[in-house]
């Protein structure tokens, strides 16, 4: 739809078209009231978003936080969001593992999952009796689309004896064929704990192969995984490790365990997006490069403005696909509702519990940087 602009009384030229914002086709004015209810939050995010755009922003904002109230939904934002999502309607923010359990305590009768469509199925498994909704079908997940529960079970045929860790970035079916699931804040934990419990050497970690290479570096445990990889992180090499140490001389590089192995033994510090976040939070480095998913660096970069950060930028998108304007459009449709056959959710659900039950760490595991990368056994089907 387009709309014409007034080009003023008396002007000779033809008048302009403009199309019209996201928030004007939806019939959303940037008037008094949102303005009353918005400025508040521009602030947040005014590294990000200019003055000029603020006005098409702030009225699906305003929108979508009126509309939560009224349904009573909450809104999961995942750190890989852009921070117009992050920061101004994200009811509770964070990594997989933190909305996860948010997702399974919060008082609402609807979730709207801002992340992919795995986290949406993991807030479903914990919270069965809540609407979760993901405003677009299109947020998938490299990692999450590599395996099938099929694929497990062939696994478990395969070797009997040992048990079977999914990350969580799995689908509902995957969970539910697996023993225990993990995230890249527990994973070496519960890789040994899983180990002791069924008193073996060896434990299977998918879908992640890095994350699994990654993990076999910081314990005894031998490890088996899938050739599953993330499209984000995997792009990153020790080349890139190099060239932003000679660029930017002084940076302190963040990397996260989806990063092949010999990124994080080129890296300063690793760890999983909490982990990340939390080091930058901490140690207040001069200039750090995260080697992640380019929102992250920005929704980090928002809470601690004296540090710098260099930007090497990895979109993930899948991630992507979620946007204010569709997050506003599932809330007033209540579409695209997230369900689960229940003996699948019981079963996944089981091995979810099975990371919850483990003690609550205290910080998210950091992974030990300048370890040589090991080579593991990677499952072939064939
Ligand atoms: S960043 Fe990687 S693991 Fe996360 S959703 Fe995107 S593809 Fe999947």
């Amino acid at each position: 739809m387009a709309r014409l602009i007034d080009s003023g009384p008396g002007c000779p030229t033809p008048t302009p078209l403009r199309a019209a914002t996201a928030a004007e086709a939806r019939g959303l004015a940037y008037d008094d009231d949102v303005k009353a209810k918005t400025d508040h939050l521009y602030p947040l995010v005014n590294d990000f978003i200019t003055p000029m755009e603020w006005p098409a922003v702030a009225p699906l904002v305003a929108a979508i936080n009126d509309l939560k109230a009224e349904k009573n939904a909450v809104i999961l934002a995942h750190n890989y969001m852009t921070p117009d999502i992050f920061r101004l309607v994200g009811d509770f923010r964070g990594d997989s593992l933190q909305l996860a359990r948010e997702a399974a305590e919060v008082d609402a009768d609807i979730i709207v999952q801002a992340g992919v469509h795995f986290m949406a199925e993991t807030s479903k498994i914990l919270a069965p009796s809540k609407t979760v909704l993901i405003s677009s079908l299109e947020a998938g997940c490299s990692l999450a689309s590599s395996i099938t529960g099929a694929d497990v079970r062939l696994i478990k045929e395969r070797y009997p004896d040992y048990p079977v860790v999914t990350y969580v970035n799995t689908t509902a079916d995957v969970k539910a064929e697996c023993h225990i699931t993990c995230t890249s804040s527990n994973a070496a934990q519960v890789v040994e704990a899983i180990a002791r419990e069924w008193d073996t050497d060896t434990v299977v970690l998918v879908p992640d192969q890095y994350l699994a290479k990654n993990v076999a570096a910081q314990t005894d445990i031998r490890i088996i995984t899938w050739p599953g990889a993330c499209e984000v992180h995997e792009l990153f090499s020790a080349d890139d490790v190099d060239a932003l140490r000679e660029a930017h001389p002084g940076v302190v590089i963040l990397a996260h365990p989806e990063c092949p192995p010999d990124v994080l033994e080129a890296a300063d510090f690793a760890g999983s997006t909490a982990a990340l976040a939390n080091y930058v939070k901490d140690e207040s480095p001069a200039k750090v490069v995260l080697l992640t998913e380019c929102s992250m660096s920005d929704n980090v970069a928002t809470e601690n403005p004296g540090v710098d950060f260099v930007r090497p930028c990895n979109l993930c998108p899948h991630m992507k696909q979620i946007t204010l304007e569709n997050i506003l459009d599932c809330l007033i449709e209540m579409k695209h509702e997230v369900t689960i056959e229940e003996s699948v959710r019981v079963r996944a659900k089981q091995a979810i519990d099975a990371m919850l039950a483990l003690p609550k760490m205290e910080n998210p595991l950091a992974f030990e940087t300048g370890l040589k990368p090991m080579e593991i056994e990677v499952f072939s089907p064939s």
